[in-house]
């Protein structure tokens, strides 16, 4: 199955990401998480991309195309993938469909994952994680048993850079901007299914499966 997970910071993509690598084994591809960890190792990619991610502003499409069509050509994406975070502009999308056109592959759903930006907000700002071991809490919805610290292994948790409000509001609206085109571009190559964001990630998840298995 290929399929790209399509929808604003914090509607939960990376949460159902998971849930579906253990349902399908398929990986997932997730260009925030590449990112981060070349912004982790100082490397030249990560000396690129961190001031754009600082700011809430998408990377220059040239260099995540780049790591998406390296990415794709990996051995364990043969049997299909999952894109979480990718693609973010037409351009992208675009890039997407000749790279995979080359490959003689098809992306078979597009899930646009929707969910009001109030809720958005009140998700990221809340978000933590666990330096350790990287494990998700949020302060309010999900909170640890000991406030700053990883149920799971003690470590330390953190906030994000980029889930401090202001950084927020501007990914919103670059979402809003150069994003949410791509749901009107994805239906009308009639592979888009939209899910309703809201409720337990149960009841999301469910409605993710109903959608791909449709
Ligand atoms: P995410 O974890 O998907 O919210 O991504 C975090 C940040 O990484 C974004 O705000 C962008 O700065 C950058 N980023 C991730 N994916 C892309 C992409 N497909 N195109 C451009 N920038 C991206």
């Amino acid at each position: 199955m290929r399929l790209i997970l399509l929808g604003p910071p914090g509607a939960g993509k990376g949460t159902q990401a998971q849930r579906l690598i253990d349902r399908f084994g398929i990986p997932q591809i997730s260009t925030g998480d590449i990112l981060r960890a070349a912004v982790r190792e100082g490397t030249e990619l990560g000396k690129t991309a961190q001031s754009y991610m600082q700011a809430g502003k998408l990377v220059p499409d040239p260099v995540v195309i780049g790591i998406i069509e390296e990415r794709l050509r990996a051995a364990d994406c043969a049997g299909g993938f999952m894109l979480d975070g990718f693609p973010r502009t037409v351009a992208q999308a675009d890039a997407l469909g000749d790279v995979l056109g080359r490959m003689g592959f098809d992306v078979d759903h597009v899930i646009s994952i929707d969910v009001p930006n109030e809720e958005l907000v009140l998700r990221l700002t809340g978000r933590r994680a666990c330096k350790a071991c990287g494990s998700g809490y949020h302060v309010q919805f999900d909170p640890p048993q000991v406030a700053g610290k990883c149920d799971r292994c003690g470590g330390e948790l953190f906030q994000r850079e980029d889930d401090q409000e202001e950084t927020i509001r501007a990914r919103l609206k670059v979402y809003a901007d150069q994003t949410a085109p791509l749901i009107a571009y994805y239906r009308t190559a009639s592979v888009l299914r939209s899910v309703n964001g809201l409720g337990t990630m149960e009841e999301i998840f469910g409605r993710i499966l109903g959608a791909v298995q449709d």
